[in-house]
């Protein structure tokens, strides 16, 4: 069975944190050890894991992303949002995580983050613990 939970976005680039959401889901399930699929159903969105203690690495990986990949370019794809479409495909749009005593097996700097690239926007995240 797949699980959702939505995020609102708030801005055009934005990294969220979603490791309290998807643990919540590990929990509710009662599953002790496994695996941990977390997709993202988007075309303009991503999702990664990256470091939770120091917000600022997220300003640089956004601005980062925002320097190789810019909003306006000579871009055919009309919709105006082929940059979101670019960074989705290079940050990716599902992550593994194991499960290990009930809990996301993580490192102490990680965190899981939802990646908007299209905002603001509301979004879906899917869940498969298997
Ligand atoms: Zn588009």
């Amino acid at each position: 069975m797949v699980k959702t939970f939505s995020v609102s976005t708030n801005n055009r680039t934005e990294m969220v944190d979603i490791t309290s959401n998807v643990q919540e889901i590990i929990q509710d399930s009662k599953q002790q050890d496994g695996l941990c699929t977390i997709f993202i159903p988007h075309t303009t969105a991503g999702i990664t894991i990256n470091e939770n203690a120091d917000p600022s690495v997220h300003k640089d990986i956004l601005t980062e992303l925002n320097k190789i990949v810019p909003f306006d370019g000579n871009y055919s794809h009309t919709e105006g949002n082929s940059s979101a479409h670019i960074k989705s495909s290079m940050i990716g749009s599902s992550i593994n995580v194991i499960i290990e005593d009930g809990k996301l097996k993580l490192g102490t700097w990680q965190g899981i983050y939802f990646c908007e690239f299209d905002g603001p926007r509301t979004r879906k995240v899917w869940v498969k613990i298997i």
